[in-house]
């Protein structure tokens, strides 16, 4: 691996044993690596980057404000999303246990006791958000079981970093991240079948694409959708 200072980009470039050259940006920091063919010179690579460099400081912004985003302090007028739509947040205060409703798709209403403050707000949001997220991925997985004749012994849903899901093929083990409950329904069922295909195949080998190819066929969209929000 190398750093590349190319104009005000720093690109981190690793050659492989590839056909084509990949940009990635990682949030929540954008960083941005490349993987390059080991056939390409780093002037091809420098040179690369500066035809995509308009586009390259377009996404930046996007992925900082994006993780600016999620520096919340729950308060009223907040934008939070759930399971695709951006609501506004109501914060209302009452002697009552708290709770989370939604009024249609433009407010999420978070009720919480005097003198909450914002850890203890963030964790009644994301148990509604943990709940919702059972309700939504448990029928996924039995449809997906009975289509595909497979046994999902175990899921869970966790805060993860860097993946919507993970999958332990041996234990029959699913992992989703619970950020996933923002996403479209269409994005979470897509990620359910991705990672109970790997019960099947461990790999995307050519024999796991093919079979999403086969169970999702427009998989590669929703793909790009998902990436286009960062956790
Ligand atoms: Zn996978």
């Amino acid at each position: 691996m190398e750093i590349l200072h190319i104009r005000n980009i720093s690109v981190e470039v690793e050659w492989k044993n590839i056909k084509n050259i990949h940009l990635t940006l990682y949030p929540p920091d954008a960083r941005i690596h490349i993987s390059a063919p080991v056939s390409m010179t780093k002037e091809a690579v420098r040179l690369f980057v500066i035809s995509k460099q308009q586009w390259i400081n377009q996404r930046v912004e996007m992925i900082k404000s994006q993780s600016r985003q999620t520096q919340r302090e729950y308060v009223s007028g907040e934008n939070h999303y759930f399971k695709g739509i951006r609501y506004r947040l109501n914060v209302f205060i009452r002697n009552a246990p708290p709770c989370v409703t939604l009024s249609g798709t433009r407010y999420i209403n978070l009720q919480v006791r005097e003198g909450s403050n914002t850890t203890k707000r963030a964790e009644i949001m994301k148990e509604w958000y943990r709940n919702e997220l059972k309700q939504v991925i448990a029928p996924l997985i039995e449809k997906w079981e009975e289509l595909l004749t497979i046994n999902v012994n175990h899921w869970e849903i966790k805060q993860m970093k860097t993946q919507w899901g993970s999958c332990n093929h041996n234990a029959k083990r699913i992992i989703f991240n619970l950020e996933l409950i923002k996403k479209p329904t269409h994005c979470i069922e897509y990620i359910v079948l991705h990672e109970m295909l790997h019960l099947i195949e461990r790999l995307h080998t050519s024999r796991y694409i093919a079979l999403l190819d086969i169970h999702m066929p427009n998989w590669r969209n929703i793909k790009n959708e998902l990436n286009e929000f960062i956790v």
